[in-house]
């Protein structure tokens, strides 16, 4: 394997950053996670956008051209032969002598990616079986808009989820509202059919994925409402997804100690899933 570190590609065994690396010593940086399908680059445009925005809010220089990104994004899947998988970005503000202050104007920030593979077929398995979900209250700062590798309250929530036999945690703010999950974009469908999730302005981070579902559950005459949902209109829901660029649509069939619907992955998160990429752009690489 092959990870591209700073104008080099080296062997992923080998890659490493400078002990000084602001990424390391202070979360100082930001991520992208873009999946790989079929040998391409899935919605590209919209994660290398929220790229763009995320070091902006951060003001962390650009680390090169988007057309240059995209190529380095392409050799690194080519030189890993990802066909099914994920491509990984990650650019922190740089190296520079530990201080919480920027460095000095003109300190190149740092650029990391790697790519690696996935089997489609040990996620249909998941998709079709369903995931159990747990709740926790959500601890994280309030910019959790911006895609920041600071993610010490997603870490352990995560964890905790695997210590209760879930796959993953739905953090729920103060007044009992859901926001998303460690990872993944939190969803419910109500008893009418209509598609539940949070609006993107507060408390969450604008999913790519969810973007890609709100689209085609539009586009497939589904009703949406992009609002709060409670613990407890969860519970009842019947039906609860999560999604992730990694993920895609998730069934969700267990929350805390609650069946949802009948236990089973409901009918409008499994097509939602099967007809995902009809409406997202790709890449070939
Ligand atoms: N919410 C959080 C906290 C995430 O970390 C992620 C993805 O990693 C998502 C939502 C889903 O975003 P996307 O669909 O762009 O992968």
């Amino acid at each position: 394997r092959f990870a591209y570190v700073n104008g080099r590609y080296v062997r992923h065994k080998e890659a490493a950053v400078h002990i000084e690396d602001r990424g390391y010593q202070f979360a100082d940086g930001i991520y992208e996670v873009c999946e790989v399908r079929h040998g391409a680059l899935v919605d590209t445009t919209r994660h290398l956008d929220r790229l763009d925005r995320s070091l902006s809010e951060l003001q962390i220089a650009s680390p090169m051209p988007r057309a240059s990104l995209v190529a380095v994004m392409r050799e690194v899947v080519r030189r890993n032969r990802v066909r099914d998988g994920m491509i990984y970005i990650q650019v922190s503000r740089g190296v520079a002598p530990r201080d919480h202050l920027f460095p000095p104007q003109g300190t190149p920030p740092a650029l990391v990616i790697t790519a690696r593979s996935s089997s489609p077929a040990k996620a249909a398995k998941t998709a079709e079986a369903g995931v159990n979900v747990i709740t926790l209250p959500d601890n994280r700062w309030e910019r959790v808009d911006i895609k920041s590798v600071s993610l010490l309250p997603n870490v352990l929530a995560k964890e905790a989820a695997r210590k209760a036999g879930a796959k993953e945690a739905w953090f729920v703010d103060s007044d009992g509202y859901v926001t998303e999950g460690s990872s993944t974009n939190a969803w419910i469908v109500t008893a009418e059919g209509a598609l539940v999730t949070r609006p993107a302005e507060h408390g969450i981070l604008r999913g790519i994925t969810r973007t890609a579902v709100l689209d085609l559950a539009r586009r497939e005459g589904i009703t949406v409402e992009e609002r709060p949902f409670t613990v407890e209109e969860a519970y009842r829901a019947r039906e609860a997804f999560i999604t992730a660029a990694t993920t895609l649509v998730m069934p969700v069939v267990r929350i805390d100690d609650h069946a949802i619907g009948n236990g089973k992955p409901g009918s409008i998160a499994t097509e939602l899933r099967q007809r995902f990429h009809e409406v997202v752009e790709t890449m070939p690489v």
